[in-house]
């Protein structure tokens, strides 16, 4: 077996094409080699996970849940080691790969719980004598495609939930990422699950993704990632009447109100803002600051943002890892420079920086001065860069907030219940905060955006079971 093969029908397929996965902290530092599916390996892998549903989706749920809680203990078992792999290969500071890593662990166990507490439901029919029964079903075969930035947590949150409600399935993780999706395929090879019911199959967006949403043996699509690509994936979908859910970008407000706790409101905007990275799809892109309290915020969270440990993720009191390619870099730093030429001030940050290895550092960058019809306000950046927005007062506050195509998460810093209440309700996104970064989630409870942030069900918690099963309803006569 070698490292670098993909995974299908129970066996290490080798293939002639492999990539180099690098480390954006250390670009001389190659983390290993991948496998990447040829056409024939995907027709291999989507013929095991047809050819393995029948058996798998009408088999024991003791089987299912002890699968995925091996699965479970042994990410959380190995979670320094994975830890130290993910932040190698994604870029995010090690305490934060390890924190993502347990996430994955806790994932496993908790939908190992939900293979044995699916229920369903008996009532009686208007007809006198006839019994009406719903059930869930497994939907078949499901193709699983998966971005960068959460390498073991995503995969896992779709993963997890496939397996336990009963479906097969083919995954495709992010070829920025491959090292995570191998350990996690690793792990789940040696757990019991019957052969042809998981498979790895790496590659590009194009070939491997596109082979896999234009194949009506694929009978559902989990995808997160980017808007553009999620529209590509709806478009096959439709198409093909498949089932599919998408997770994408966002644009996310944190509103910072004048009765808000200064340190708390620069404790979550700084968090939501940089960490990982800025490379979060929940990150706090957009701080929107009433009048009263604006001075004193920018004054504290300049201080707050210049004071940030960038380095390498596996250094000791690194704070903010290298952004994860050069692509990347560069998307961010020309959005640096868009800001400045609408007129925003670049309050701090912002530049490329060196370090002892060659890698894709950037100092977080703030602007101020900032309106929310400016690019810098519209467009997902994906990267440490965050702007400030000033605002007369709640009302325009959550105006400004809801004045985008995004909505997946959104916070406020306010001490009033009144405020906090009607900020609740009237936010248009799937997850809003009070008090909190905008990102930063549990994983026993649903995960996902409106507008053009998401489509479909809901992820995570037992409201997944929306998405990975069908309903079927049962007339039963004496
Ligand atoms: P991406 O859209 O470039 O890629 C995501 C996945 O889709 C990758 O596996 C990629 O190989 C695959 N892909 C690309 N083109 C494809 C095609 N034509 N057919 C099928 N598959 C294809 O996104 P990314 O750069 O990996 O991730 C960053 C994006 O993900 C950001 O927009 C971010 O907001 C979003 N994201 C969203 C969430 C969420 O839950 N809403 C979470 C994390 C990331």
């Amino acid at each position: 077996m070698s490292h670098c093969a993909n995974f299908i029908d129970g066996q290490w397929i080798d293939s002639r094409e492999i990539i180099d996965n690098i480390n954006p902290a250390d670009t001389d530092d190659v983390i290993g080699q991948y496998a990447q599916a040829s056409v024939a390996d995907v027709e291999q892998a989507l013929a095991a996970a047809s050819a393995s549903f029948a058996d798998w989706s009408c088999g024991s749920i003791q089987q299912r849940f002890d699968a995925l809680d091996a699965i479970g203990t042994e990410i959380l078992d190995r979670r320094e080691e994975l830890g130290r792999l993910l932040a190698r290969e994604e870029g995010k500071s090690l305490g934060e790969s390890i924190g993502e890593v347990i996430r994955a662990g806790q994932i496993f166990k908790f939908f190992a719980g939900e293979t044995v507490r699916l229920q369903g439901e008996i009532l009686d029919s208007v007809r006198p004598g006839v019994q009406v029964e719903i059930m869930r079903e497994p939907v078949g075969p499901v193709a699983i495609i998966t971005p960068w930035n959460f390498p073991i947590a995503i995969p896992a949150w779709k993963i997890a939930p496939a397996l336990a409600y009963g479906n097969s399935v083919v995954f495709k993780p992010s070829n920025l990422v491959p090292a995570s999706a191998w350990a996690l395929t690793d792990i789940i090879s040696r757990s019991g699950i019957p052969k042809g019911v998981f498979n790895l199959v790496m590659g590009s967006g194009n070939s491997v993704g596109g082979h896999l949403l234009n194949d009506r043996r694929i009978k559902a699509v989990s995808f997160t990632g980017s808007l553009h690509t999620g529209a590509v994936v709806a478009e096959a979908c439709s198409k093909h009447g498949t089932k599919y859910q998408l997770e994408m970008g966002g644009k996310n407000p944190l509103i910072i109100l004048d009765d808000a706790d200064l340190d708390v409101a620069v404790n979550c905007a700084v968090n939501g803002a940089f960490f990982a990275t800025g490379q979060r799809c929940t990150a706090s892109s957009r701080l929107i600051v009433e009048a009263g309290i604006h001075d004193d915020f920018v004054a504290a969270i300049n201080v707050a943002v210049k004071d940030l440990r960038v380095g390498d993720p596996l250094k000791e009191g690194t704070q903010i890892g290298p952004v994860v390619d050069e692509s990347q870099l560069n998307q961010n730093l020309k959005y640096i420079e868009i800001g400045k030429d609408e007129g925003a001030t670049l309050l701090v940050g912002g530049g490329r920086v060196e370090r002892d290895t060659p890698g894709f550092y950037q100092e977080p960058a703030l602007f101020i001065d900032t309106n929310n019809n400016m690019r810098i306000n519209r467009e997902e950046i994906f990267g440490p860069v965050a702007t400030v927005i000033k605002v007369a007062d709640f009302e325009e506050a959550i105006a400004v907030a809801n004045d985008t195509i995004f909505g997946l998460s959104a916070g406020i810093c306010t001490r009033s219940l009144e405020f906090a209440t009607r900020f609740k309700r009237e936010c248009k996104a799937g997850m809003v905060m009070v008090n909190l970064p905008t990102a930063g989630v549990d994983y026993h409870v649903p995960f996902g955006g409106t507008k053009d942030s998401s489509f479909g069900a809901r992820e995570q918690g037992s409201y997944a079971r929306e998405f990975f099963t069908v309903v079927k309803t049962a007339y039963v006569g004496r």
